[in-house]
Order: C-alpha cells, then structure tokens, then sequence
C-alpha cells in the first residue's frame, strides 16, 4: 500500500450485518475482512454505490436544456455524490434533434473528464421514438415525437461519441421492431417506455432484444383498457426488467408491491427520473416553453395536471422501496446497484467483490431514510457528511 491510498473502510456489510473491513488499492477493493467479535460503534452500513440509469437534470441543471455546460454537469455530478450516487447515466428527453446532439456533445466530454468522468459511463436517450398520444407521451413536447430514425439515431450517437448506453422506444411505432434490433445489434440496451403498445408488439419487441421497460406504470394514460393494456404483457413477460420511479409519489404503494411481488429483487431496478429542480426550493420554474411547479416531492405540469418527474435523488428511493414492500437493506441495494449495473454490462461496479471498483458508500438507516455520511468513487472520497 503507498501512501496515497485511503486508509481501510469498515462498517457493517449492507447484505448480512457483518463487520467489514474494506482495503484499497489502486482505486479496486484489494481484500474484505470480516471483523468477528469487533462491535461498531455506530451503525453504519457499507454498501456499493448507488447507480441511477434515469435522471435528467439535478441541482438546477437539466441535460436537455439548452444552458447545459461542463460546468453544470459537474456540479450535479458532485451533487449527486452527496446523495449516495457513484454511477449515473445522464438521460436526454425528447427535444430537437439539434439540441439533443448539442447536448450529447457535451455529456460526452464530460464522460471523459479526470474529476467526474468515472461516475458517467454512459447516458440515456428517452424518446424521441415514442408515443405522441396524449397521457402515454407524458411530459414529452408532442411536436418533437417522431417515427423511430436508424440513420438519425446514428447522427445523435454520434455526436455522443458512442455514449448512449440505453434508449427507451415505443414498440408499436412504424418500423420500431428492426429498429430496436439494430440497437441491441449495435450494443444499446433497449427499454420499452411512454408507448401503448399491445401484447404481440411487446412480445416483438422483446424476441428482437428489448429487455427493460421505462418507469413502469408511469408514462401511461391515466384510463387505460383493463385486459388489454401495456401493463399486463410487460409484467407477464420474464425477459423484461422494469425499471420503477419509487419515490413514494409516482406510483401507489399497492403497485409498487404488485411490481416487485411479479418480477422480485432480481428483475428490478430503481431510477429516480429526477428532474434538473431536485434538490431546489419549491416553487414555480420557467423551463423552455412551460412552466413546471416543483413541490417538495415532485414535478407537476400544473396546466395539463400530470406529473413531469420526480424531485428525490435514487438513495429515497432504497427507503421508500423497503417501506412499500418489506423488502430488506440487501434487495434494496441490488435493485439500485447490482442490477443497474448488470443491465448495462458494467462489470466493475455494483458489487463489494475484490477487484471491483472500490464505489462505495457508508451511510445510516433512520426510520428507513439512508442518510449518506462518506461517498467513494474508484476509492478516492468524493464526499463526506460535515
Ligand atoms: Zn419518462
């Protein structure tokens, strides 16, 4: 060990209660020791770090609007470091095309920046192949929806310096099925969310390599058919991963637990489709062409009465989950780290496993509210509760 490495992490292992000891070195967990006999003095749990595949902006910085700069990507990275999070994936919603690649750009510099670089190993791309019908398209501008592009795809990916990791679809557009197999073939994972697509689109979707689907039970229309709606297929489905806003708002407690009873701790995965005003006071906020109000919870679109996304970093989301369903301290953490992690191939992370990249977290438990103390990403501290 040089003298440049952190100094042992210990604290109580998030999956079975044990006291841990964890050495680093060259930003990889280099051993585990299990500290018998050895009480802790606080109770304060470690766990791998908190990987959110679906936020579009925090701290005041959206990464679709037309302001973003180096600088804001930065302050919501470090911002997001305070929360617990170690690994993002910068989402861009539908907006014009132009915007988007301008946009990417950036996100792709910022992906290959020493200070924050490590946090962002790729970014998600919602929309703009989605549904324009009202209810199913959500917050999403009508105006910029449009029929799935291979070759503009190609054009915005490119711009990303390959960046785009993961891209919600809608299955029932023209021409969605070869293009969802082209992007599996290219190596986007491919999530079906915002669409009103039926059991034998969905069924298609999925033989042609689609395996997640976006936010499930939000980015649907408020009335929908009781036998024949997008919900049923995509709980039937076993090839299909939901991911789910669970931040206690977006989704009743009742559908939370049916979600999870359906597809368990190993086909989930939490996202916290944070809005760019997490973390501000609340209020109402000019953003583009309308107008959102923030509570202190979510983001409503206050004319057309929906909701715009969710105002809680992921780490409310762990509690809010083992309020809802019971679930314990380990599901949680798989939910929003392991799985994440897996679902996009990022095979260094979401784990506490030697060799992996020492992203870590130590945090308490208060009435299932993770209050995070020490944030480290590739072993180096990024942050520490003062
Ligand atoms: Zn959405």
């Amino acid at each position: 060990m040089n003298n440049h490495e952190p100094e042992p992490i210990e604290g109580i292992l998030y999956s079975d209660n044990g006291n841990i000891s964890i050495a680093i070195e060259n930003g990889q967990i280099s051993a585990i020791h299990r500290l018998e006999g050895k009480k802790a003095e606080q109770k304060l749990f470690i766990a791998p770090g908190l990987i959110d595949i679906q936020i579009n902006g925090y701290m005041g910085v959206d990464f679709s609007g037309p302001d973003l700069t180096i600088e804001g990507v930065k302050k919501a990275t470090k911002a997001l470091w305070k929360a617990g999070v170690t690994t993002y994936f910068p989402t861009i919603i539908t907006s014009d095309i132009s915007q988007m690649k301008t946009n990417f750009a950036i996100l792709a510099k910022a992906m290959e920046d020493p200070e924050i670089g490590k946090s962002i190993p790729g970014f998600h791309l919602e929309g703009p192949y989605i549904s324009p019908i009202k209810g199913f398209r959500g917050a999403h501008l009508e105006k910029y929806i449009k029929a799935p592009d291979w070759e503009e795809f190609q054009e915005i990916q490119k711009a990303a310096n390959g960046g785009i990791k993961l891209i919600t679809v809608a299955p029932e557009l023209e021409g969605a099925i070869p293009f969802i197999r082209k992007c599996v073939n290219s190596g986007v994972v491919v999530s079906l969310g915002h669409h009103n697509g039926n059991a034998e689109q969905i069924k298609l979707a999925v033989d042609a390599g689609a395996k997640m689907a976006t936010h499930l039970g939000n980015g649907c229309a408020n009335e929908i058919n009781r036998h024949h709606n997008p919900l049923w297929p995509q709980l039937a489905d076993d090839r299909i991963t939901p991911s789910i806003i669970a931040d206690g708002f977006h989704l009743t407690k009742e559908e939370v637990r049916s979600f999870y009873k359906v597809k368990g701790p190993e086909k989930t995965i939490l996202v916290s489709d944070a809005l760019d005003l997490a973390g501000l006071t609340p209020g109402e906020y000019i953003r583009g062409e309308r107008t959102l109000e923030l509570t202190p919870n979510v983001v409503k679109l206050p004319k057309e009465n929906v909701l715009a996304g969710a105002a809680s970093p992921i780490s409310k989301c762990v509690g809010v989950m083992m309020d809802f369903t019971q679930c314990g301290l380990k599901d949680a953490i798989r939910m929003v780290s392991t799985n994440p992690a897996e679902m996009l191939s990022l095979d260094n992370l979401g784990a506490i496993e030697q060799g992996k990249r020492a992203d870590l977290i130590i945090f308490s438990m208060e009435n299932n509210e993770m209050r995070i103390i020490k944030t480290y990403v590739a072993g180096e501290l990024v942050y520490a509760q003062q």
